[in-house]
């Protein structure tokens, strides 16, 4: 008897549980390009791009290794749009009657998933998928009683679990376990930027990219120039390359922001991990080999591991331990309809439009940018918590609900009142200035505070503090702030509000 083992687009690995035991001469694989999974959200052009090219190249590594694929194509006839439908006409195409796939990362998919058994009238077995470092369980383990969850902690757990930086004593390397009071230099005027690997699209990928550009031409951003890696040794020469000639550096300017280059010193490996392309394990690994070899230092390197054995890992814990209520808490009731520039770039805000420009070109914007520019500017300002988490899964090529949503909703929006972080990641132009370069080109002046060509960040900041500060009240991390609003020139706070007031009237005008 058949069975059909169903590999999701970002399930693109060799070692995936639904595929560990497979028979190639009795079972099948099936993957599908579905319209309902490329429009959920409007998707960037270029992560759609990515995820086909890189489902396409999958298919064929896989046939190389003598695994029957059954690959549909977005365009191919009878196409119903849906996984289910897919699974369905396959399963009857090969007279099978068992489905076996790896649990979907997203929860809308996984509770679509769990009628199918049901509704198709076959047995569906879902693996748990154990490319990460903790199991859900051992989560909800850690998780369970804590009065707070807080990354930093289980992040210990993971580095124990791991071995990663440990010493031979059972004690982090170096004597720390967190570097991060070293990781928040501000870049030199002359600085060479490594860049991304990049790669020229092939006959698969070109063939894709005129597909995308033919049907979803209404999405966000471009799909060309493309140069993303979609095979694994490519993914792989990226990690390479970062390893070796942006690493040394990731710690020192992690938190640093500038108009002279979109990636930094960063990674850019998020989409090749999130589908699969490259394992979390190994790629930590990579860069603690980096640390050992003496080519990076280990506030890079502890830096690095951290945000992905701790970051990573805690927020898709999180996602699962308190989905499906997570995506609907809004404490601070924010609704503001979302800017238009949000989707142009076009605003006289310098950081505004370096982040969601490039965020436009590339798919692709650095966490700082994401949490203190435009995800600070939505808190602030308090956008739609709905509008803003679709706006950040419409926009990355790494975007994933269960790695975006804590992120958006709960670590820049704090939407969810705290569970992800003790307090909300507000700040006011300052922090831009300090971090960035782009105040002195903008045309707004960091250094005013209500005057009509003030930096809309400073009003919006003290307005947001005001409006809530009963609610921050009591939050021992929010102490000092609300002292200095207590403190404040009555006069001041009034001009600030003011001003506040007349900015969140007219955003579109920003
Ligand atoms: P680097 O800075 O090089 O970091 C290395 C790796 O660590 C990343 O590739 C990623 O795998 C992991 N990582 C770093 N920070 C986080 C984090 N906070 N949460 C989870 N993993 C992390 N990440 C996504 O993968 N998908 C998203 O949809 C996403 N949405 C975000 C939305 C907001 C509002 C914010 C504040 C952050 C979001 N992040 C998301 C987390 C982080 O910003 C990106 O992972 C990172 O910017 C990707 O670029 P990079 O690969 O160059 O990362």
């Amino acid at each position: 008897v058949t069975t059909i083992r169903l590999i999701l687009g970002d399930q693109l690995s060799p070692g995936l549980s639904s595929l560990c035991d497979i028979d190639k001469d009795t079972d099948v694989v099936l993957m599908a390009e579905v319209m309902a999974e490329c429009t959920y959200v409007k998707h960037h052009k270029k992560k759609i791009a990515f995820v086909l090219s890189a489902m396409r190249h999958f298919a064929d590594e896989l046939e190389a290794d003598g695994v029957n694929v059954d690959y549909i194509k977005l365009k191919d006839r009878g196409n119903t749009g849906t996984l289910k439908g897919e699974a369905e006409r396959a399963l009857k195409r090969h007279k099978a009657d068992k489905l076996i796939v790896t649990r979907p990362g997203e929860y809308r998919l996984q509770e679509d998933m769990e009628s199918w058994s049901q509704d198709l009238g076959i047995d569906v077995e879902f693996r748990d998928d154990d490319r990460f470092i903790a199991t859900l369980a051992e989560f909800n383990d850690w998780a369970q009683d804590r009065k707070e969850l807080r990354m930093e902690y289980f992040y210990r757990e993971m580095r124990r679990k791991t071995g990663f930086l440990m010493t031979d004593d059972g004690e982090p390397e170096g004597g720390k376990w967190n570097y991060d009071k070293d990781n928040r230099k501000s870049l030199p005027d002359k600085i060479d930027f490594p860049g991304p690997s990049q790669f020229t699209p092939d006959d698969i990928t070109e063939e894709v990219l005129d597909l995308v550009e033919a049907e979803f031409a209404d999405h966000f951003g471009d799909a060309r120039p493309f140069s993303f890696a979609v095979k694994r040794h490519q993914a792989e020469h990226a990690l390479k390359r970062f390893i070796d000639h942006a690493l040394p550096c990731f710690g020192d300017y992690q938190d640093a922001m500038t108009n002279r280059d979109p990636h930094l010193f960063h990674s850019i490996l998020a989409a090749y991990i999130n589908v699969g392309l490259l394992d979390p394990h190994a790629v930590c690994a990579a860069g603690e080999k980096a640390y050992e070899a003496g080519n990076a230092p280990l506030n890079a390197v502890e830096g690095f591991i951290r945000q992905i054995i701790g970051w990573r890992e805690f927020v898709r814990g999180v996602y699962w331990h308190e989905m499906p209520d997570y995506k609907t808490r809004n404490i601070l009731r924010a609704d503001r309809p979302l800017p238009d520039f949000f989707w142009t770039g076009d605003t006289r805000m310098a950081c505004m439009a370096q982040a969601i420009g490039q965020t436009k070109q590339h798919a692709y914007a650095h966490h700082i940018q994401r949490l203190m520019v435009t995800g600070n500017f939505a808190l602030l300002a308090g956008l739609d918590t709905d509008e803003v988490n679709d706006w950040y899964m419409c926009v990355y090529a790494d975007a994933y609900e269960w790695v975006e949503l804590p992120n958006t909703h709960g670590m820049a929006l704090w939407a969810d009142g705290g569970i992800l972080g003790s307090k909300p990641y507000a700040a006011s132009g300052k922090y831009i200035e300090r971090m960035s370069d782009h105040c002195k080109g903008c045309a707004y002046n960091v250094k005013e505070q209500a005057t009509e060509d003030a930096c809309p960040f400073n009003a919006l900041y003290w307005d947001f503090i005001a409006r809530h500060e009963q609610r921050f009240d009591g939050n021992h991390r929010m102490g000092l702030v609300l002292n200095s609003l207590r403190k404040m020139d009555g006069g001041k706070l009034t001009a600030l509000r003011k001003r506040a007031g007349n900015l969140l009237e007219d955003l579109d005008s920003l």
